[in-house]
């Protein structure tokens, strides 16, 4: 039998901000010995925060509960107070929020200041929005058009964007938008590392026959991209892990695509390859 040809997306994997967290941290566990903790997991990959607890490097699900002399801020941030209450219990805070997420909280705390209704256009609950919250307390977190019906509008609207959001999302939000207000700004913080590994997986999903995803099944990023791969590849599956590939889905392959979402570490991309080659030369 002729093995499948695989082929990982232009852009895949780890982002500038998840590499930056994870040096920081490493750095900061070298440092401070077993004295560090990250303020929930430091990036949604849980290889990676096994990895960092077998270094001792554990996770503080809230900062009140945090024992070591070290907190962490993840990539994803956290609201001022967070920061504030980890100073007042003595802590020190290194903060490894990704300097695009920044971007949106200093947007975001701008616009409330400058009079506007501010609209994160993200989704409800998530740690970056949490923060970003943070930053704008009156701020609403619209997640879709229909969403934006239950808003009632002020006359100076002021639009930020989760960084993991799509174009097409932000711009289905914004024409719903135009019209209904009187001032519209908008400040497009969608991260380039989010739409070049949307572009690439949308590329590569319309040339393969089966498509894999990598990455936590609570990142918001992986879960886009998988999204948008089913869209083009009915044979998309969404894995974490190797062991949970399923020789099944090869069965008639000839052209594999790989992508993963930007908390995956290139070692984890290297390994699912080589699982795939491997069930595939046993098919
Ligand atoms: S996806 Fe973009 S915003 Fe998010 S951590 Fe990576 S570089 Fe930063």
């Amino acid at each position: 039998m002729t093995l499948p040809t695989i082929e990982i997306a232009a852009q895949a994997g780890a982002c500038y901000g998840v590499e930056r967290a994870l040096q920081m941290v490493k750095k900061a566990g070298v440092t401070h010995g077993g004295s560090v903790q990250t303020l929930g997991p430091l990036i949604h990959n849980p290889q990676v925060v096994q990895e960092l607890e077998q270094d001792g490097i554990r996770v503080a699900s809230h900062v009140d509960e945090a024992t070591a002399n070290v907190v962490v801020v993840r990539s994803h941030g956290v609201a001022p107070e967070v920061v504030q209450r980890a100073h007042e219990l003595q802590k020190t805070v290194l903060d490894a929020t990704c300097p695009y997420v920044k971007k949106v909280h200093y947007a975001a705390k701008f616009l409330e200041e400058q009079g506007y209704q501010v609209i994160v256009v993200g989704e409800a609950g998530h740690p970056e929005v949490e923060g970003t919250r943070g930053n704008a307390p009156s701020a609403v977190v619209v997640g879709s058009p229909e969403q934006l019906k239950d808003v009632k509008l002020r006359r100076k609207v002021g639009v930020v964007v989760q960084t993991t959001q799509s174009k097409a999302n932000l711009q289905a939000i914004l024409s719903c938008l135009l019209g209904k207000v009187e001032e519209l700004r908008v400040f497009d913080t969608i991260c380039a590392a989010t739409s070049e590994r949307q572009a690439a997986a949308a590329d590569l999903s319309s040339r393969v026959d089966t498509m894999i995803v990598i990455g936590g099944r609570i990142s918001a990023n992986t879960t886009r991209l998988a999204e948008i791969c089913a869209a083009h590849c009915s044979n998309t599956h969404h894995i974490e892990k190797p062991t949970e590939l399923d020789p099944s889905w090869f069965a008639t392959s000839k052209h594999i695509g790989i992508t993963a979402g930007a908390s995956t570490p290139a070692n984890q991309i290297q390994a699912v390859q080589a699982a795939i080659v491997n069930l595939c030369e046993h098919l």
